[in-house]
């Protein structure tokens, strides 16, 4: 279709693609019965007992969705979160099995079996009980990609006490903000941390939001950098509370279902950060249960999720979802290109990792450097692939089946949000053909649609936003309120029934496979057209040199809006007017002349969250000559700078 009245129908054939599952995965998927879909239709919310069955209650619920007032999930259960990961596989057996791999920045490993873990966890909640937390106070924990991390998550959840994890990467007034904000009288952190090599101080950071925040804190230091430091009488010794308490054994407290487990600050791509409270009950379910059916975990299984876990893909699919099945998680603190860029592939070969979860930012950067690192690795422990984040464009989705997966792993492009806790929308790897560029269709239990400003189902093709339409039981809790969830909630109780706006745009195709086009922020409306700037990019990155794109409008006198198309070469490619002139032919073959850029930047890289997405936001400011106060949300602030001076050159 190249009507360019309709620049949101590409051609059939594009969506018509399917991949196959690869036939020897598929023997041994967790999930491979096509009828799961349309089980779940008839029998919902019964079907979503299969999730809750992955656990041990203390408590059997008595219905698995109560609507009296709002929505319960598991209703009348309790359950303990880290005697669902760690106690139970010591008595099924598992207690030598690792738990946690962990591959530290100077190249040091050290590995927890399930009763090591058992054996800290316990001295550490012990611990923290002697130090005053109790059931639902909060404990904020910032520390980098250390095992203590994950451990003080399950001794906080052993005791019922809230965790909030906070990025390591954040400032210390980002902290002290997010300390206030949850009223937490408890920091559990370390002295520093290695970056390339180099030490980094942590703890004045902390201290300084300990001095910014009203409330007095405890505060809780890990010895990462093993110098020994005295901390004087203001702190605790994270090594000596432990030793301290060697041997306890602490009963892990039952919580209700709807009990917090944890709280969570979003990552604040599009504004202010925010808390996202998640449960017990129906959180464990849903990360449970999308590890063992769109992960494909088993106890058996090595995987490795190279998120933070200061993020909630690393809350959800490095601690939560593989220890509540009882697999192995490899925790990696480095950076992917330290000391080679071929250092992840590594770390898959030595630990036969099975299953190896990433982001399309860091697939672009292998990319980028090329596949000569991975091809130099031997990767055939690998059974299949995973990525979340970011829409991932084809190109990219292409290099990861090719050149990490070998063809015979297939590819779940997972979408999901802080505030679904685990993911919704997936193809089940076992089941369903994939569709390079499109997430997939909603998992088996889960409604969404695409709907117009009226709310609306779109026509197949056609671009809308994406909303879910039924209750899933990972949904944060501020999303379960009942009948008047308040103005400012992306939930409402309309005659449509209950719908919860997403923020993100998107478009379904005729077989019901969503392809994300961005936030609905991220739509340029160029001589009324309404462009998602996921398909432009998508068809810049199809050329031949290309690594990276992020396109935004421009205010334009006659047009309203000009198409800037930001482009970041691969390695060893030079910026040229040939390539430029590829770029705009590109999007106007995939597309339409219409859609052309107007200009073409060339840049080294592009500003990115600490969490690795794009800040398209930031870019259209700086596209707009706008000045940008704060920086403070980028993970690389100095390409500001960069930027801003090549767009006054050509402007
Ligand atoms: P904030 O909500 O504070 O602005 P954020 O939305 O970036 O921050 P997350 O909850 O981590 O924080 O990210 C969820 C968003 O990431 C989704 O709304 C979507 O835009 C994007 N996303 C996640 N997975 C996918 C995917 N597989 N395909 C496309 N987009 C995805
Ligand atoms: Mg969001």
């Amino acid at each position: 279709m190249d009507d360019a009245r309709f620049p949101q129908l590409r051609s059939p054939a594009a969506d018509e693609e399917r991949l196959p599952p690869p036939a020897s995965f598929v023997e041994q998927a967790n999930v491979t019965d096509e009828s799961i879909r349309r089980e779940f239709e008839q029998n919902w919310p019964a079907c979503w007992k299969r999730a809750a069955t992955l656990l041990d209650w203390s408590t059997p619920y008595d219905r698995v969705l109560d609507t009296d007032d709002g929505y319960t999930w598991f209703d009348g259960g309790s359950l303990n979160a880290a005697y669902n990961c760690v106690d139970r596989h010591l008595e099924a057996g598992r207690k030598n099995q690792a738990a946690i791999k962990w591959e530290g920045k100077l190249g040091e490993t050290r590995t927890y079996t399930y009763q090591d873990l058992s054996r800290e966890v316990n001295a550490l909640a012990a611990a923290l009980r002697d130090l005053g937390v109790e059931a639902d106070d909060v404990v904020t924990v910032y520390m980098p990609m250390i095992p203590e991390l994950p451990i003080t998550m399950l001794a906080c959840a052993r005791i019922g006490a809230v965790h909030s994890v906070v990025f390591a990467g954040f400032s210390g007034d980002a902290l002290a903000t997010r300390m206030e904000n949850s009223n937490s009288e408890y920091l559990l952190t370390c002295d520093g941390y290695y970056r390339r090599g180099t030490a980094y101080d942590l703890k004045s950071k902390a201290d300084n939001a300990c001095l910014a925040v009203p409330q007095s804190v405890e505060q809780v230091v890990v010895d990462r950098l093993g110098d020994d430091r005295s901390l004087g009488d203001d702190y605790h010794d994270y090594g000596d509370l432990v030793a301290d308490h060697e041997g306890a054994d602490v009963d892990p407290v039952a919580r209700d279902a709807d009990d917090d487990l944890f709280l969570i600050y979003t990552s604040g791509t599009t504004g202010q950060p925010k808390a996202v409270r998640h449960t017990t009950g129906g959180y464990l379910s849903h990360v449970a249960w999308t590890s063992h059916a769109v992960l494909d975990l088993e106890p058996d299984d090595t995987h490795w999720c190279s998120a933070d876990v200061g993020w909630i893909t690393g809350h959800s699919y490095i601690v939560y979802g593989p220890l509540a099945l009882g697999a192995t998680t490899v925790m990696y603190e480095g950076t992917p290109d330290h000391p080679e860029r071929d250092r992840l592939w590594e770390i898959v070969e030595r630990n036969a990792v099975d299953v190896f979860y990433t982001a399309p930012t860091a697939i672009r950067a292998f990319m980028k450097w090329g596949s000569e690192h991975p091809d130099s690795h031997d990767l055939s422990s690998l059974r299949l692939l995973g990525t979340v984040g970011e829409p991932i464009d084809e190109t990219a989705w292409r290099w990861y089946y090719e050149h990490i997966g070998d063809e015979e792993c297939p590819i779940v492009d997972t979408w999901w949000q802080t505030e679904t806790g685990g993911v919704l929308l997936s193809t089940l790897p076992g089941v369903d053909p994939m569709r390079p560029g499109a997430a997939g269709p909603a998992l088996p239990g889960v409604e969404a649609d695409v709907v117009d400003a009226t709310g609306k189902s779109v026509d197949p093709g056609e671009s809308g936003s994406l909303v879910v339409t039924r209750p899933w039981p990972g949904m944060a809790a501020s999303l379960c309120e009942g009948a008047d969830p308040g103005a400012d909630s992306p939930v409402t109780h309309g005659t449509g029934g209950w719908t919860y706006r997403t923020g993100d745009s998107a478009r379904v195709d005729r077989d019901g496979y969503i392809h994300l086009l961005g936030r609905e922020g991220d739509v340029i409306n160029v001589a009324g057209h309404r462009l998602g700037t996921t398909e432009l990019e998508s068809a810049i990155v199809g050329v031949d040199g290309v690594a990276e794109a992020a396109v935004v409008g421009g205010d334009h006198d006659l047009k309203g809006t000009e198409v800037y198309a930001y482009v970041s070469p691969r390695k060893n490619v030079s910026a040229t007017e040939p390539l430029r002139e590829r770029v705009r032919e590109a999007v106007a073959d995939a597309i339409g002349p219409f859609a052309t850029p107007d200009t073409v930047v060339f840049t080294p890289d592009l500003p990115k969250t600490r969490s690795g997405k794009v800040m398209r936001r930031y870019l259209e400011r700086i596209t707009n000559g706008e000045e940008l106060s704060d920086t403070s949300a980028l993970r690389n602030p100095e390409i500001v700078g960069e930027l801003e001076s090549i767009v006054e050159d050509i402007s």
